[in-house]
């Protein structure tokens, strides 16, 4: 299932409200795509189908999830990327963060920060969280995940190359695009991620080339934090990396999951 978090276009509003809402993405018999809006949100409220239907097309996607509490993230965790970077492989998941502020949805701008002269793309599978855990054993992770979506880990190169933390390289606004939906049932085993900016493959990978797998992520990060429903965790980026340059169109696409696609800003 195809969870997706929407708000209805001003001219397609017919008097109903443009507020955020859920719903799940289908197809209709004509072949349209719709949306199943359902109540409330569904990490809290279960899925409830209201019965009102709406074409895709008459609403704007919107990061399908806001993290009640924090990003997560998993850096060096594609061996070829790690050799790209000319960094150490890491022994045990290297971790950083995002603040919620960082997340943007679909299409939204990546918009450089003011003062950084290398703003860079990096595709990654992202978990999404469902429940309240701590110490969460690997063959139970399952348990606690809601399901996946697509996440653009954007960082300012320089930054992290000259600050000692990452947390202004990593967690500017706008540097966490999530989207389009979530999907709740999907074999992560071995899926295509690829990268492209205006129409040129930058990045391609597997998820099957992980160095650290994503139960052992959930087991790992729940081991130091406490996850609450909505947090995410993003698990790292195959080679690739590269500028986004002002006026590009970055996307992400994984396999059985969608495309992610923003579009970027230099701020000057
Ligand atoms: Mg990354």
């Amino acid at each position: 299932m195809r969870i997706a978090r929407f708000s209805l276009l001003e001219e397609h509003a017919q008097g109903r409200s443009t507020d955020p809402r859920f719903g799940i993405v289908g197809t209709n018999p004509e072949g349209q795509e719709t949306l199943l809006a359902i109540t409330g949100d569904p990490l809290y409220a279960g899925v409830q189908p209201t019965g009102e239907t709406i074409p895709l097309e008459h609403v704007k996607l919107l990061a399908p999830v806001i993290p009640r509490s924090k990003v997560v993230c998993v850096g060096r965790n594609y061996l070829d990327h790690i050799k790209e970077m000319a960094s150490d492989v890491p022994k045990e998941p290297l971790l950083f963060f995002k603040p919620n502020t960082a997340v943007i949805g679909p299409h939204e701008a990546i918009v450089w920060p003011r003062g950084s002269e290398q703003v860079e793309h990096e595709g990654e599978l992202a978990i999404v969280i469902g429940r309240l855990c701590k110490e969460v054993p690997r063959e139970r992770a399952k348990d606690v995940i809601f399901g996946y979506t697509i996440a653009n880990d954007a960082t300012a190169r320089d930054w992290q190359k000259s600050d000692g933390q990452w947390a202004r390289a990593k967690g500017f606004d706008t540097s966490c695009p999530v989207g389009p939906w979530i999907e709740t049932e999907l074999d992560t085993s071995d899926l295509e991620i690829t990268v492209t900016v205006d129409g040129e493959l930058r990045q391609t990978g597997r998820t099957s080339q992980m160095i650290f797998k994503i139960d052992e992520i959930v087991e790992y990060v729940s081991n130091t934090f406490t996850l609450l429903p909505g947090d995410i965790i993003l698990t790292g980026t195959p080679s690739g990396v590269g500028l986004l340059p002002h006026g590009s169109e970055v996307s992400v696409t994984i396999e059985g999951l969608g495309t992610l696609t923003n579009k970027v800003v230099r701020n000057v």
